[in-house]
């Protein structure tokens, strides 16, 4: 059976050239590149032209202003905890959104546990946070702002341009949470008005446990890691210097086929969402219908339970996902879902389809075959539906 992974949200495929590239850098390349001698320097050398290269990718003044990480959430609780700790004398307030990934929300709830006070804003239907509600949320006591740029659940794209405007005005430390939009939509720090930005590199083809955080010069943020001085002294431990290689290797391939990329997973994004509404009755689209990562389809089936739908795909060579990965493994239903006002046997039904460069128009035709047939014979057992 030819198998079909539709679940490139939770993590993509490595591309064979990150490997190729890497591979140096297990066997030959192999100094410690805070050393001094010339091993040091080979290593240090591809540190720094991946640097360059995350750097240009979302538009950073300096390749100084990225810190590399294990991955996005890592720069999450670096963004949040760095400046709670470093402001805690002006204030204590964060604002954040009710459909942020948990890598930001129990940051958020650890800090409240702290002391901290957060005031979490709503969604509209489709996802999106409204900004005169971030306006009225600001207070005097507030640090911090951290809202995502593109929902890891439904692809909702925030207008994040709009809310770091105000953030500037009213001299607030934005962060935002790019991980699934990095690589996957155009992202320009500058033209974002962020302080702090989050990315991952197993979300578009570096291997999985890297990342980075990008920190605006002058930003106030607490160190993350104690101990040696690498990462200019803001994240101790020797660098992971093949995933860093690694993670370099992919952005620059993911600048340079951004559009191409971009334009074949909209098309194939809207057959899948237009095939699915033509082809079973009582579905509902989460999110916004054209606002939305261009690899993110979600959708509620109703009568029928998310888990079941997964598990006959699976049966079929399907690998889709219910929500995040991280929750799918438990029966709650989505806080994403929940928030943008679903109730929660609608939520329970909830199918995420995510699209890489990948996937393949024949893919899609296939998932449409056989998705109807799986719905089709769940609802022939569900004692809710009677049609
Ligand atoms: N933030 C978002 C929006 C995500 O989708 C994910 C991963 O699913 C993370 C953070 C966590 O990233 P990582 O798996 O690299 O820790």
């Amino acid at each position: 059976m030819t198998r079909i992974y539709m679940d490139n949200a939770a993590t993509t495929a490595t591309d064979p050239q990150v490997v190729e590239a890497m591979q140096p850098y297990f066997t030959e390349v192999y100094g410690n590149p805070s050393s001094f001698h010339s091993f040091g320097r080979e290593a240090r050398n591809g540190v720094t032209e991946a640097r360059d290269k995350v750097a240009d990718l979302i538009g950073a003044d300096h390749a100084k202003e990225i810190i590399f990480t294990s991955g996005g959430t890592e720069s999450d609780n670096y963004a949040i905890k760095g400046v709670a700790e470093k402001l805690k004398d002006s204030g204590k307030h964060i604002i954040t959104s009710s459909v942020e990934h948990h890598a930001v929300l129990h940051t958020c709830q650890y800090l409240e546990k702290k002391g901290y006070e957060v005031t979490y804003l709503p969604v509209d239907e489709d996802g999106f946070v409204n900004p005169a509600d971030l306006q009225d949320a600001i207070r005097e006591d507030t640090i911090l702002i951290t809202i995502m740029m593109a929902n890891n659940e439904v692809g909702t794209i925030q207008p994040i341009s709009e809310i770091g405007e105000i953030a500037k005005e009213n001299d607030v430390v934005f962060h935002t949470d790019a991980v699934q939009a990095v690589g996957s939509i155009p992202v320009d720090v500058n033209e974002l008005n962020v302080d702090l930005l989050s990315l991952s590199g197993h979300k578009f083809h570096s291997p999985k446990g890297v990342g980075a955080l990008y920190v605006r010069k002058g930003t106030p943020i607490e160190k993350y890691l104690h101990g040696g001085a690498q990462e200019r002294d803001r994240r101790a431990t020797t660098e992971n210097v093949a995933g860093i290689v690694g993670l370099g290797a992919a952005a620059e391939i993911a600048q340079e086929g951004l559009e191409e990329k971009q334009e074949k997973l909209t098309k194939l994004r809207d057959k899948l969402i237009t095939g699915i509404q033509e082809e079973i009755d009582e579905v509902k689209l989460n999110g916004h219908r054209n606002k939305r990562l261009p690899n993110n389809v979600n959708f509620s089936i109703k009568y029928i339970e998310g888990e079941s739908i997964l598990m006959k795909l699976d049966l079929e060579g399907v690998g889709a996902s219910s929500g995040s990965a991280c929750t799918s493994g438990s029966l709650e239903p989505s806080h994403v879902l929940l928030a943008m006002g679903l109730c929660h046997e609608v939520a329970h039904g909830s199918l995420r389809l995510s699209l890489s460069k990948y996937s393949t128009e024949e893919e899609v035709d296939k998932v449409l075959d056989i998705l109807p047939k799986v719905v089709s014979d769940l609802r022939a057992m569900s004692p809710i539906y009677n049609k």
